[in-house]
């Protein structure tokens, strides 16, 4: 088999559809199911399909998104403070704050004390929490779970989603309707204001059609999940990778002025995922957020789930590290190892295990980490990330992020530069996909306004 850097596409091809590869595994497989997703749809694929940098976007729209995220950040901002910082006029700050009141998306609260502007009363302006409610489902093979949130992240209703791929592909959203109807009905949500369904799973986006290219759980792959849900509920839907949500949900953490900056996030389960986000948005492409996986590492010859060898996959995953402790490396191509041989379960164990003073386990992680972080220098010389983000559950062993500092630093030191901060992130996939689905619906796409009055 051609090496990985010189025919990246043997691994992720879009053509033929379907096609098995050599190693008869079913990781990646390409899938382009027009006639599938056409059917499902009646022909109607791109009837919704999302404003994606905010083109179709009006300006009103973009203003009140800015307006909403600085109240959303500054608890009981008055109205000059959002004037001054959101870049508005008074009168289009007092025009879009009142209709925002009006619709019950913000509360006014006690009058506070501006002395920037004396002698003007001044009203604190908040999120009203349950002024609007919004659905997510995250879809990984660590965590399934569908949740109900109001606009200030407060999770309203949640329920687990580990059975759904029990189901046929067929019955999949259908099933996931009906459980996300029955959280809305006991939580007491009017339809009306319900802005919209997140959904993230691990892989590679279709952002066009909506649906998961390739993807680490196999009945999801070219299900198109967006037009789907959209006709299931009539709410707009938006699909995003695991990568992209943990970046985006960390950068609500960040304060406003580090929204302008450059964040590579890598996160780390059974398989490894990258992602970019610039100023608070995600650089969007179709890639696989997987790729970064499949750095070929020099001297590394355990075979990978693509079929070659020596990818960082095979080094630095949770799939590795649970290998490794097994003593069982599997060569063979008939038995391409895979995610698949473990349950996520035992690698949660495994972490807690080394979070408990293990110190075998610890240099185990530690080992791994070390070998990230010397191929990080590669991907953030290319990229000069102001910000590393370690994100998912295998860097909450800190020997494994202290091994990617490591790893890192001596890479950097031959340059005499100073590697980039990095930081570890302790939000789950769940809480990535409420949080980023609560950044979507607020902030970035446009409310139903006239819908939400009428609610
Ligand atoms: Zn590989």
């Amino acid at each position: 088999m051609a090496a990985m850097s010189e025919r990246p596409e043997a691994v992720f091809s879009k053509s033929p559809a379907n096609q098995p590869s050599e190693t008869g595994d079913s990781i990646y497989p390409a899938v382009n199911n027009i006639t599938y997703l056409k059917k499902q749809t009646n022909g109607n694929m791109n009837a919704t399909a999302p404003t994606h940098s905010g083109h179709l976007r009006t300006i009103r729209d973009h203003n009140r998104g800015s307006i909403l995220r600085c109240i959303d950040s500054n608890p009981s901002i008055s109205r000059s403070e959002i004037t001054s910082r959101v870049g508005l006029t008074d009168a289009a700050v007092s025009r879009i704050t009142r209709e925002l009141i009006d619709a019950g998306l913000v509360n006014e609260g006690e009058e506070i004390i501006d002395n920037t502007r004396p002698g003007r009363r001044q009203v604190g302006l908040s999120i009203n929490p349950d002024g609007a409610f919004i659905l997510s489902a995250c879809l990984t093979l660590f965590e399934k779970r569908l949740s109900l949130i109001n606009i200030a992240g407060d999770v309203v209703a949640k329920t687990d989603l580990s059975d759904l791929t029990k189901f046929s592909s067929d019955a999949i959203v259908g099933e996931l309707g009906k459980r996300a109807r029955t959280l809305i009905a006991n939580a007491r949500v009017p339809k009306a204001r319900l802005l919209g369904f997140g959904v993230v799973a691990a892989g590679s986006i279709d952002h066009g059609l909506g649906l998961l290219k390739a993807g680490s759980i196999e009945k999801l792959i070219g299900l198109p999940l967006r037009p789907l849900i959209e006709n299931e509920f009539k709410i707009p839907v938006r699909l995003e990778n695991v990568g992209h949500a943990l970046n985006v949900a960390e950068s609500r953490n960040n304060p406003a002025a580090e929204r302008r900056s450059t964040v590579l996030l890598v996160h780390i389960a059974m398989g490894l995922g990258a992602s970019l986000v610039i100023d608070g948005r995600p650089h969007r492409s179709d890639q696989d957020e997987r790729m970064i996986g499949h750095i070929l590492v020099p001297g590394a010859s355990d075979p990978c789930l693509c079929g070659a060898r020596g990818c960082l996959n095979t080094l630095v995953s949770g799939f590795a590290i649970l290998n490794r402790l097994s003593g069982s490396v599997i060569t063979t191509r008939s038995s391409a190892p895979s995610a698949a041989h473990y349950d996520p379960r035992a690698l949660s164990k495994t972490i807690a295990r080394a979070n408990k003073e293990e110190r075998a386990l610890q240099a185990l992680f530690h080992e791994a980490g070390l070998v990230l972080g010397q191929n990080l220098f590669a991907v953030s010389a290319a990229v000069s990330p102001d910000q590393i983000m370690l994100a998912g559950p295998v860097p909450q062993v800190a020997s494994f992020a202290s091994g990617v500092m490591h790893g890192m630093s001596v890479n950097y030191g031959r340059t005499r530069l100073r590697p980039p901060p990095l930081h570890v992130s302790h939000i789950d996939y769940a809480r990535a996909t409420e949080l980023f689905a609560l950044d979507e619906f607020l902030f970035n796409l446009p409310l139903r306004m006239k819908q939400i009055l009428a609610g």
